[in-house]
């Protein structure tokens, strides 16, 4: 690991080639798991805004689970999104021809997008613990199958890494990045 600024970021973050390509992983982390994505407390109220709007898109049984108990869990302290009974899908996966896709992708409010940030920045697991920040890559056993495409991950995932940790240690990322590959 190494220290950036305020953040403790994973090395290989900032060396592997990697973008999310549903053809060759088929969008299996939103379906892999027992819990639902993290979301804060804004973003519950965000799904709770628009839930009615995705429901008709759905499958059945996420429609009778947000019907029951809602979009999201909480225990108190920390908040999720919902997922189907028995470690299933997240209520928002959206299962076509074998490819699992989110039925937030291209809803957005206020001129804000709707899909949780912890989904957007995936695989990357970004929290912020007293003073630093933490920059870590969680890769399931399918996101390996999207190594080495060509495409540094802190560009394919550039905007939402900005939208989580701000431009300028986006920058420092970028820079400590460029040196690791330029030393190879
Ligand atoms: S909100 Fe969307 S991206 Fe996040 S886990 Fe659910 S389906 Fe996947
Ligand atoms: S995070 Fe992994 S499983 Fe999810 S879309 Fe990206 S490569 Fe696929």
């Amino acid at each position: 690991m190494l220290i950036i600024q305020d953040m403790i970021v994973d090395e290989e973050i900032l060396t592997v080639e990697f973008a999310c390509d549903l053809a060759k992983c088929r969008g299996r982390c939103c379906v892999i798991g027992n819990v639902g994505p993290p979301l804060t407390r804004a973003e519950t109220r965000v799904l709770d805004q628009i839930v009615n709007l995705v429901r008709p898109q759905l499958s059945p049984e996420s429609q009778r689970q947000i019907e029951h108990m809602g979009p999201w869990r909480s225990n108190g302290y920390e908040y999720y999104g919902a997922i189907l009974p028995g470690d299933g899908p997240c209520v928002f996966a959206v299962e076509t021809g074998g490819i699992w896709m989110c039925a937030l992708q291209n809803i957005h409010l206020d001129h804000r997008p709707v899909k949780p940030l912890s989904c957007r920045t995936f695989p990357l697991w970004i929290y912020r613990s007293g003073a630093m920040y933490h920059v870590r890559l969680h890769l399931y056993g399918p996101c390996h199958l999207c190594i080495g495409c060509g495409t540094s991950l802190l560009d394919s995932l550039k905007s939402d890494i900005v939208a989580c940790l701000g431009d300028k240690r986006y920058r420092a990322l970028a820079a400590q990045s460029g040196r690791l590959r330029k030393r190879g």
